[in-house]
């Protein structure tokens, strides 16, 4: 890993390319004004949310979200990415993820706001003429009007594009007349304006249509769902609904990427929010441990206890590591646009597409990190967990739906590696060439186990070169054995995913780690890494055995397999050691505090 000059990669380049340690972004550097938004919506949801948190787990709370979404406009929130000429206070990607994830520990009602500025503000934001900027972005921004977002149909859910919702044009062509059905649509129990994507005339793709709820929407009733009772999620109807012309969004035909773009920034916006309730499920979890005694001791005290505290803990710490990094990237790119001369606007949309790949995965590690956080932190409350009044129960009804929307994370795993095969074969990676000279290495017998030195991380730096190098073999071998048909082969780009999402995860959180290698707690931290190391070598020992034994006859796989296999092989560390290291640590903060 010498790199000398600044690094920014590309979406996807991470698997081949090495990034300077200083080069990544993390909560340790948060500047002032970022932690000055933080604690800012930290103090609101103590006061505004915290005194009456079991509403949200009633239908009562879809009916305090509207005024809550209104004080959070007075406020300035909903404005956090806006530019400041069009009202919002124009902050960095990163600012506004440091700001969401705690923005996320809102139970219910962050659903509310989720979609209320993720998918209400920036569509109007990045695709509205200046005309339906002015009419709307002010009052959507304060929260006047509140939004919700209209894809999903009872037959078109991850198929999006495969809508019924048909708009046709009215006599004097000074109208869309709509009518369709749409379903699991978060904030329409309150929503004024509903963004609508449905099919002009018999035209194949969707497109995006501004529609007021007085113009005629109907609506179902609020949805029996698992969890987030108190936000509102109904069908929306539409009968001959009149919408005049000029509020179509974007341009007809193309709202397909107005929706897409919605969702990769949508993605990222997930793991973040996987990252703040996985913070507080935790705290619930160590405090329990910390109170409860059977057996004449503390919980807390039990090895079975601390090894859940300890893998829960690396998960958060990986996790934020990934979220933070890619939420820079964006912004190095949104600025080397603006350098280059492309308006702000289209800079965001860029440098936001560029790294959906790294959304795509910061999204699918985070729901699921979340989910295992979750259940532990249940798991260590025994039968308190279980009870319907404690509060982890809620959460765990209320992730659930984190890894089906926002693109389930099978159709987000699929995405990501055919993201990646889909820029080599436009040659913006030079990834064949990389697949081909590890493939060589490969042949000649040239793989060996990660190699150790005298440097605090130098096994985990040959680690992360050699785990890039598998990564590169498997799909490698997969693009070359199927070809155009591996899109055919799910079960093989799942696997490739899932190898992908390891690498970017494991270099995040190493990165970070060598980056602030001096801070008080550097043991332990070295600990988290020696433990995410062997998760991460497990993990890739069954994914790439997936691909490459369906990649090549019996023979050739177990050559190949052996030579892959040698990359993850790794000295003999005692994590159960460092397991209890990490456990410790966090049982005395009785918190997630790094
Ligand atoms: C609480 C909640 C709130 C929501 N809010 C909104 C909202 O505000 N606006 C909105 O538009 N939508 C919303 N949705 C809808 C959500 O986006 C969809 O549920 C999601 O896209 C999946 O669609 P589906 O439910 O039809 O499942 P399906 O698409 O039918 O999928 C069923 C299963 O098949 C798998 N599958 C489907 N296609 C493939 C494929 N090609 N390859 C492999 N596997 C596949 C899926 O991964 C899944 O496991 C919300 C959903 C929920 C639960």
């Amino acid at each position: 890993m010498s790199v000398k000059e600044k690094t920014i990669l590309k979406g996807g380049e991470f698997l081949l390319s090495p990034t300077n340690p200083s080069d990544v972004f993390s909560p340790e550097d948060y500047t002032e004004e970022q932690n000055m938004f933080r604690s800012s919506i930290r103090d609101f949801l103590n006061k505004e949310i915290e005194p009456i948190k079991e509403k949200f787990d009633s239908k009562e709370g879809t009916t305090i979200a509207p005024q809550l979404l209104e004080k959070m406009g007075e406020l300035g929130f909903h404005g956090i990415g806006v530019p400041t000429e069009y009202g919002g206070l124009n902050c960095d990607m990163k600012t506004e993820l440091a700001y969401g994830e705690i923005a996320s520990d809102s139970f219910a009602f962050s659903q509310a706001i989720g979609v209320h500025t993720g998918l209400g503000v920036y569509p109007i934001l990045l695709y509205g003429t200046e005309a339906q900027k002015e009419k709307y972005l002010n009052d959507i921004v304060s929260a006047k009007i509140k939004c919700s977002y209209c894809l999903t149909e009872p037959g078109a859910g991850s198929d999006a594009n495969s809508g019924k919702t048909k708009a046709v044009f009215s006599e004097d062509e000074k109208h869309f007349i709509v009518n369709g059905q749409k379903m699991w649509i978060t904030n329409s129990g309150f929503a004024d304006v509903f963004f609508v994507f449905c099919k002009i005339e018999n035209d194949k793709n969707l497109s995006c249509l501004i529609i007021h709820k007085e113009w005629g929407v109907t609506l179902g009733a609020e949805e029996k769902k698992l969890g987030i009772h108190g936000s509102s999620t109904r069908q929306v109807f539409f009968e001959n609904v009149k919408v005049p012309v000029e509020n179509l969004l974007g341009e007809r035909d193309k709202g397909f990427k107005i929706a897409m773009n919605a969702l990769n920034a949508g993605r990222i916006k997930i793991a973040v929010a996987n990252s703040g309730i996985g913070k507080r499920a935790f705290k619930l979890g160590v405090n329990y441990a910390n109170q409860r005694e059977q057996f004449g001791k503390k919980i807390a005290a039990f090895g079975a206890i601390k090894h859940k505290i300890a893998a829960m803990g690396c998960k958060l710490y990986a996790l934020e590591s990934s979220w933070n990094r890619a939420g820079h990237q964006i912004d190095e790119f949104y600025n080397e646009l603006i350098e280059s001369g492309v308006n702000k606007l289209e800079a965001k949309i860029k440098s936001v597409a560029e790294y959906s790949m790294e959304c795509a995965i910061t999204k699918v590690y985070g729901s699921e990190a979340e989910s295992y956080i979750v259940d532990e932190a249940l798991q260590i409350h025994g039968g308190m967990g279980f009870s319907a009044e404690s509060e982890i129960s809620t959460h765990y009804r209320n992730v659930r739906g984190n890894r089906i929307y926002e693109g389930t994370n099978e159709i987000n795993r699929i995405l990501i590696p055919t993201m990646l095969l889909r820029k080599a074969m436009k040659g913006e990676l030079p990834f064949m060439q990389a697949a081909m000279s590890s493939f060589q290495e490969l042949q000649s017998g040239l793989l060996t186990a990660p190699k150790n030195g005298p440097g605090t991380y130098d096994l985990a730096i040959s680690f992360l070169e050699n785990i890039k190098k598998a990564s590169l073999l498997s799909s490698g071998l997969a693009a070359q054995y199927f070809q155009e048909k591996i899109k055919d082969q799910q079960e093989v780009l799942m696997s490739l995913a899932d190898i992908m999402i390891q690498v970017y995860l494991f270099e995040s959180t190493l990165l970070r780690t060598i980056k602030h290698k001096d801070v008080k707690n550097a043991s332990i931290r070295k600990n988290m890494i020696d433990v995410l190391m062997f998760e991460t070598a497990d993990l890739l020992l069954k994914s790439t055995r997936e691909v490459v034994f369906a990649c090549s006859n019996q023979e050739q796989a177990i050559s190949n397999l052996k030579g892959i296999q040698r990359l993850y092989q790794l000295p003999a560390i005692n994590l159960k050691e460092s397991r209890r290291a990490i456990a410790n640590y966090f049982i005395d903060q009785n918190s997630y505090t790094i």
